[in-house]
């Protein structure tokens, strides 16, 4: 049998990818030695990093890297009338359905009744099954009855909205950003991250006066827009700007296309590809009663297009609902005394889960060549940053390694490893996409340099240790282009497998 035909690049599925994380020490099925449950999942060494770095980069750019943008870190469990004041207790939920064919219990949206067809079987759903199911976890509080874990992070937002812009001195137009867990009690967990039923949000909500148009410019970009108007005569989605997409009336609002192109411009510059994201307007009945426009950000996952994310015009729906609910005003006085009640002209609302499978299904891909997995992730993501190896376990070269990791892990995350062959070393590496992997070899007490071997072309460069340090920080950022950064050199170890 010929080498290829014994080692086809396998294709990627999502439970490939579930399969590939659970082994690389990225995501582990919750509780799973009790038989796990399903909705839930675990971080593990790998996963907990680049989730973190994840989110990081997505605070990095949407309020360290803006001036108007502050941040609060809400509380999960809140007063219950939070949630009636938002219209969770009443409405927020699903209809139950039961597959004909398979008999699994499965979600549909309200407007899907009667449309959709089961997502496992493609069976008919008994209507006569449909029920509604509420999904907002309960617990108790203390002995003052019960309250709800948040099914948002939206609503702290504008229950503190007063005290935030007050205290940060924020000046209309501005945006309040948080990032943390968000519960739902789903009815058929599915597609690994996808939905789980306890997950994690990075959510804006970015307030204007109503009057005001919006002062950013919509960049250049271009991307799949599927209007309405196109899905209501089954056409396919057609590729624009997203600033002609305003011109021509079908992103209403300014403000709402520059929002768009910002959340896009975020994937694409960490590595994720322009072709696989599109934006989706709300159809008619798909639309919250009180949202002006509503869009989501799609992306084109192993499973098919699905939601990344939503982005809602909500208007003054919800300061208006705690404005009558606590009676308390939520109007703030602008500096020409004009006192308004902000609009939430769009509220991105991204799911650190569904962003991490982005991330994931961008970089992962089997090597030929290599005979292992390379996940290509953006330096600012990758768990670890660098891997430090003496070539052989000789009692010097192991002595400048563990004194460059000491170093090195003052700032970074990154690994010493001194087992097996290099060629299976750098392969590991790969698998877990540390960018860089630095060795250090017989030549590197006299010449006081070590090797930097770069994941995604496997060349390599000649660096000074004591110039390590500024090397990689360029590398990391991005700042200095590899072949740049030092003399290149042969590869001397042979590619290996995992
Ligand atoms: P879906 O239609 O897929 O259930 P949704 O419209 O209910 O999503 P939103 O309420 O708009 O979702 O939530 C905002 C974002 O939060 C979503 O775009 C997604 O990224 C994330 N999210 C929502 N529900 C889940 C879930 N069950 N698991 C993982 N992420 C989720």
């Amino acid at each position: 049998m010929k080498k290829e035909e014994k080692k086809a690049a396998p294709v990627l599925t999502i439970d490939e990818l579930a399969t590939f994380c659970k082994r690389k020490g990225f995501v582990y099925p919750s509780g799973e030695i009790y038989g796990g449950l399903a909705g839930f999942w675990d971080f593990g060494p790998n996963g907990v990093e680049m989730k973190n770095n994840l989110k990081r980069e997505w605070w990095m750019f949407h309020v360290y890297g803006r001036d108007d943008m502050t941040g609060i870190d809400g509380a999960i469990i809140t007063n219950p009338k939070v949630w009636e004041a938002s219209g969770h207790v009443a409405s927020f939920s699903d209809i139950l359905v039961i597959c004909k064919k398979c008999k699994k219990p499965n979600k549909i949206d309200k407007h899907e009744l009667g449309k959709a067809r089961c997502p496992d079987c493609g069976g008919e759903f008994d209507s006569s099954s449909a029920r509604e199911f509420k999904s907002m976890f309960r617990t108790d509080v203390g002995t003052e009855g019960f309250a709800y874990l948040r099914p948002e992070t939206a609503q702290l937002i504008f229950v503190d909205f007063k005290a935030v812009q007050n205290d940060a001195r924020m000046k209309l137009p501005f945006g309040i950003a948080q990032v943390g867990k968000a519960f739902r009690n789903e009815i058929a967990p599915r597609d690994f991250l996808f939905r789980c039923r306890e997950f994690e949000q990075m959510e804006i909500e970015y307030f204007i006066d109503p009057k005001e148009n919006c002062p950013y410019e919509i960049g250049e970009s271009e991307i799949l827009v599927y209007s309405a108007d196109l899905q209501e005569r089954s056409k396919e989605p057609v590729k624009m700007k997203f600033k002609d997409a305003f011109k021509k009336g079908i992103i209403k609002t300014d403000w709402h296309a520059y929002w768009l192109e910002q959340e896009f411009l975020w994937f694409t510059n960490l590595g994720a590809k322009a072709e696989n994201f599109r934006i989706r307007q709300h159809m008619k009945d798909e639309k919250s009663h009180y949202a002006l426009d509503t869009w989501d950000l799609e992306y084109n996952f192993p499973f098919g297009w699905k939601e990344l994310q939503g982005m809602a015009n909500r208007a003054d729906f919800d300061l208006k609902q705690h404005e009558k609910f606590s009676k308390t005003s939520m109007s703030i006085t602008k500096d020409n005394g004009e006192k308004v009640l902000p609009n939430v002209v769009c509220e991105p609302s991204q799911g650190v889960e569904r962003a991490f499978l982005v991330f994931m299904c961008a970089a992962y891909d089997y090597d030929k060549k290599r005979e292992n997995v390379v996940l290509h992730l953006h330096p600012k993501l990758a768990p670890v940053k660098a891997a430090i190896f003496p070539i052989v376990k000789d009692d010097k070269m192991i002595k400048l390694s563990e004194e460059i990791y000491k170093d090195l892990r003052r700032e970074w995350n990154v690994l010493y490893d001194d087992s097996g062959s290099v060629g299976r070393r750098y392969s590991r590496n790969d698998e877990i996409g540390t960018p860089y992997c630095i060795t250090v070899d017989t030549d590197s007490d006299k010449g006081k340099d070590v090797t930097i071997r770069e994941r995604d072309t496997t060349k390599q460069i000649r660096v000074k240790v004591a110039d390590l340090k500024n090397v990689l920080r360029g590398l990391l950022s991005g700042e200095t282009k590899f072949e740049k950064a030092g003399k290149l050199v042969e590869t001397r170890v042979k590619e290996g497998k995992a």
